[in-house]
């Protein structure tokens, strides 16, 4: 990489240091991480994991100044981080009426 310019798969090189699953330990495959966005020098990737399936997203920011990540085990598989990925966020008023419900309806 030329110094000072961020290449467009940069966030890939970044996933190097992500490679193993925290849930099992497994390797993730070259192919598990897959890209559902991104912002400037932040990237959304969703990663799956060969041997335990367990899903993995991350923020992986690369910049000219180096890179850092942040992320988090998921239960969403990659089609389901696809189709919530642009969905509308809940609302005030959504968490109170879940509040609401469970509230009432536990057993
Ligand atoms: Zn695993």
């Amino acid at each position: 990489m030329l110094p000072g310019k961020v290449q467009p798969e940069s966030w890939r090189e970044a996933l190097k240091l992500m490679g193993h699953c925290p849930l099992c330990g497994g390797n993730y495959a070259t192919d598990s991480a897959r890209r559902l966005g991104g912002m400037g020098v932040a990237n959304l990737v969703h990663l799956t994991c060969a041997k335990c399936q367990g899903g993995f997203m991350a923020m992986v920011m690369v910049s000219p100044a180096g890179l850092s990540s942040v992320g988090m085990v998921t239960d969403l598989n990659y089609n389901d981080a696809v189709r919530l990925h642009d969905a509308p966020e809940i609302d005030l008023d959504e968490v109170i009426n879940g509040y609401e419900y469970l509230k009432h309806n536990w057993y």
